[in-house]
């Protein structure tokens, strides 16, 4: 059986860190369209975690905000 490099060289796997932990961040404003928008794909929609890096509780928290941010008319549902 082959063991997988991730395995043998454990210094070779990147930890992940999420970006509003670590600035002890728990809330981005919904009128922050600017932030906002690296979250969004071209389409408009909304990206996925492993695309963000961001943890559980922080994607969650970053769905909502956008979600606000479109009804608010700042970001689009969908883009052409
Ligand atoms: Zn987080």
């Amino acid at each position: 059986m082959e063991v997988t490099k991730r395995a043998k060289f454990p210094a070779t796997t990147r930890k992940r860190v999420c970006r509003l932990c670590q600035k002890d961040l728990d809330t981005i404003d919904y009128k922050d369209t600017e932030t906002l928008q690296h979250y969004i794909s071209e389409r408009g929609k909304i990206l996925p975690r492993r695309h963000t890096g961001f943890c559980a509780k922080h994607q969650r928290m970053l769905a909502r905000t956008i979600k606000t941010a479109r009804m608010a008319g700042l970001l689009p549902y969908v883009k052409q």
